[in-house]
């Protein structure tokens, strides 16, 4: 046990000063959960990437020394992938096999990225990453062991619940995904006016579902583009990746921007580009009062085989969503009057998309920000009252965050 998460990705979460760090190996969990009587909720800590993984006052579970297991199964083109694992260190580690799997923009989230739902540039083509799950084990949050297999219960609420909502309900220590073969890809980038979003979003919308466009709107009147193929479109300009683990970023980190802090809250909204051309005033205004200049929102197309999946089989309740637009409110480390209003400006961008999109994508947990409850119930719909009567069986004392 120490105090240290100087090594955390997330910012916010590395500044927390934690009460302490837990570094559980598989077998300590089980204990560790049946006896815990420190401050509620525990933290977990994966990949690291979002701002919760450590809090001040209370206590983070660092899943990354001691459940860090990858091995590939040729037996039937399988990966366990173990609870504190990066998707970047997965994807590496299938390379001598020349698989892969549909892993995100960035290669730093940990498991989380998978528990959330884990969308990325393949996803219209193979599915979201939860779709790829056979096995998940681990150890609910009332601390009993469980080991489910996708073949057998799948039909659970157990199963449904762990995929896509696992953080409220258990410490997954290991999963097993299905892989499918690296395969090249041709990566298309570009910065236009933001007056162009919604053209690239109505072609998009028609395009194959081996396209799959992501974009970043960070500067008041520019666009980053980020346009993946899985066939070679015949572009000299576009160029050839040999695989996911060689994505470029969609937006590099600017040098010299200080310490920022940042909440992300992602939603989820059907085909609509005509709808988002309407509303592009609004947006224009939100983007040319942003707070910050980290302040910025982004976007990742769905759709394919990601809307194949019937929406009660996982926690994934918007399995209609064709757009994954996210709203990043940053602000200078410490400065609080510049968090309220960069949160502020969080909820008016969000009220202006929510016609648009009225789900939520919850890969960032809030339970420390007014907003949490609309955040649950937008992304879990009619599933919250089935998922909170799982929690209040599973961990009835909330050794976990709340529901
Ligand atoms: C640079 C960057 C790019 C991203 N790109 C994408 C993208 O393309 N697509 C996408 O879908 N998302 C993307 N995300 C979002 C990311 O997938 C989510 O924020 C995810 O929750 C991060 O998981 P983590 O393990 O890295 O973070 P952590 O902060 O360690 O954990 C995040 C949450 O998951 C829970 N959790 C983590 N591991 C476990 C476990 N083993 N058992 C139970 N609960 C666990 C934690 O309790 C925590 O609430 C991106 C994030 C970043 C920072």
């Amino acid at each position: 046990m120490d105090q240290a998460l100087l090594d955390l990705f997330n910012a916010q979460a590395q500044d927390a000063g934690p009460m302490g760090v837990l570094r559980p190996s598989p077998f300590e969990l089980s204990d560790l959960l049946k006896t815990w009587s420190g401050p509620r909720p525990l933290r977990v800590c994966s990949g690291g990437t979002s701002s919760l993984a450590a809090a001040q006052n209370q206590w983070t579970l660092d899943l990354r020394p001691q459940l860090n297991r990858i091995v590939w199964q040729s037996t039937d083109h399988a990966v366990w992938v173990g609870g504190g694992c990066r998707m970047r260190d997965v994807l590496q580690a299938l390379l001598p096999y020349g698989q892969s799997i549909p892993t995100g923009l960035s290669g730093m989230p940990g498991l989380g990225y998978v528990l959330t739902g884990g969308m990325g540039p393949r996803s219209r083509a193979l599915g979201l990453a939860i779709d790829h799950l056979l096995d998940i084990r681990g150890v609910w949050g009332n601390g009993e062991e469980f080991w489910l297999q996708r073949h057998r219960d799948g039909d659970s609420a157990e199963w449904r619940g762990l995929c896509g909502a696992a953080p409220f309900l258990a410490v997954v220590s290991e999963v097993r995904l299905l892989t499918h073969p690296r395969i090249p890809l041709w990566v298309e980038q570009c910065r236009l006016p933001s007056d162009a979003l919604p053209d690239w979003m109505q072609e998009a919308e028609a395009s194959d579902p081996s396209i799959c466009l992501q974009w970043h709107w960070g500067d008041a009147d520019r666009l980053d583009i980020l346009r993946v193929y899985a066939q070679d479109p015949g572009s000299s300009k576009i160029g050839r990746i040999d695989g996911l683990d060689q994505l470029p970023a969609l937006v590099v980190p600017r040098p010299g921007a200080g310490r920022v802090h940042s909440e992300v809250v992602g939603l989820l909204g059907p085909a609509g580009a005509a709808g988002w051309k309407e509303r592009m005033p609004l947006l224009r205004d939100c983007m040319d009062r942003r707070p910050h200049s980290s302040c910025s929102l982004s976007g990742q197309q769905l759709g394919g085989a990601t809307s194949l999946v019937p929406s009660d089989h996982t926690s994934f309740h918007h399995r209609d969503a064709v757009w994954k637009p996210w709203i990043t409110a940053g602000w200078v480390a410490g400065d609080l009057a510049m968090r309220q209003r960069s949160l502020q400006w969080l909820e008016e961008l969000w009220s202006v998309l929510q016609p648009l999109c009225p789900g939520v994508h919850l890969a960032q947990l809030h339970d420390h920000l007014p907003f949490h409850q609309r955040e649950l119930e937008q992304a879990f719909g009619g599933w919250l009252p089935g998922l909170k009567a799982l929690k209040q069986k599973v961990d009835p004392a909330g050794n976990l965050p709340p529901l």
